[in-house]
């Protein structure tokens, strides 16, 4: 795998930053001045019914602080200015609220882009969708999950965190997002900053380009900062839409595994 900037493919959009990389936090000033507004947030579906977790009512928020070459998204995360509209966190937990009554689902989530890009917004949700008695599923990359907003989420008892591991190791990060290798460590510190929380979490991690050895690295690391965090990791494979093949070739990253969705 290279790991110095000069091999980032072309392919990685990097809008901004230092260096050769882009740079995740100079990112997320940038992308939260287009889809944040006065407490609301840009989205671009408002809300649908999905079959993951067994079923679950979504809110797809527009905007993302990482630019991963797997990324099925697509004009939401690359094209955010021509592409939703503002809602504030109400509508949204309203949406939700009444999506999952009609499909009869005790779960809610924010998905499509990063959902921590706009903290008040994301914590007025969650509180309004606990008051309705639904459950939130947090789904992030962690960059942003600091110990302030993992304490300001541990209030809510309505609430599990699943972070998004962008490879395995900071190596494959780079590879895979085109942000620098050391952004991969904030992600392994969001999970420690949500488990000395209490908060509810378990780690994710794209393993469609990782070897065996390099899985069983991650595992190791995870079982040092707490052994459920390693019994609990998910594998996540790429899903194969047209945009995302077409990308991974431009790349020269074939997926070890991956489906069609
Ligand atoms: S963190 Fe998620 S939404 Fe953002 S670019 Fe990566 S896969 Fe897409």
């Amino acid at each position: 795998m290279p790991e110095t900037p000069k091999d980032r493919p072309e392919s990685h959009p990097a809008k901004t930053g230092s260096g050769e990389w882009y740079d995740p936090a100079v990112l997320t000033e940038d992308i939260g001045r287009i889809v944040l507004n006065n407490g609301q947030r840009k989205y671009y579906r408002l809300a649908r019914a999905g079959r993951w977790y067994g079923g679950i009512a979504t809110a797809d928020c527009c905007g993302c602080n990482l630019r991963c070459l797997f990324c099925w998204s697509g004009k939401p995360r690359d094209n955010v200015e021509d592409v939703g509209n503002f809602y504030g966190a109400f509508e949204v937990a309203q949406a939700l609220i009444s999506t999952a009554e009609k499909h009869g689902y005790g779960l809610v989530r924010i998905s499509g882009n990063e959902p921590t890009l706009g903290r008040n917004h994301l914590l007025q949700v969650i509180h309004a969708v606990e008051a309705a008695g639904l459950a939130f599923i947090l789904e992030t990359n962690g960059l942003l999950l600091d110990l302030s907003l993992a304490k300001a989420l541990s209030v809510h008892s309505n609430l599990h965190v699943r972070v998004s591991l962008k490879g395995t190791d900071p190596a494959e990060f780079a590879r895979l997002t085109g942000a620098p290798p050391k952004y991969f460590n904030k992600q392994l510190k969001a999970l420690e900053n949500l488990l000395v929380s209490g908060v509810s979490c378990h780690p994710a991690a794209m393993i469609s380009f990782s070897p065996p050895e390099k899985i069983q690295h991650l595992r190791e690391t995870l079982q040092m900062i707490h052994p459920d965090l390693e019994r609990d990791l998910e594998k996540e494979t790429v899903l194969l839409y047209p945009p995302v093949v077409e990308r991974l070739k431009e790349a020269g990253l074939s997926p070890l595994e991956g489906y069609y969705p």
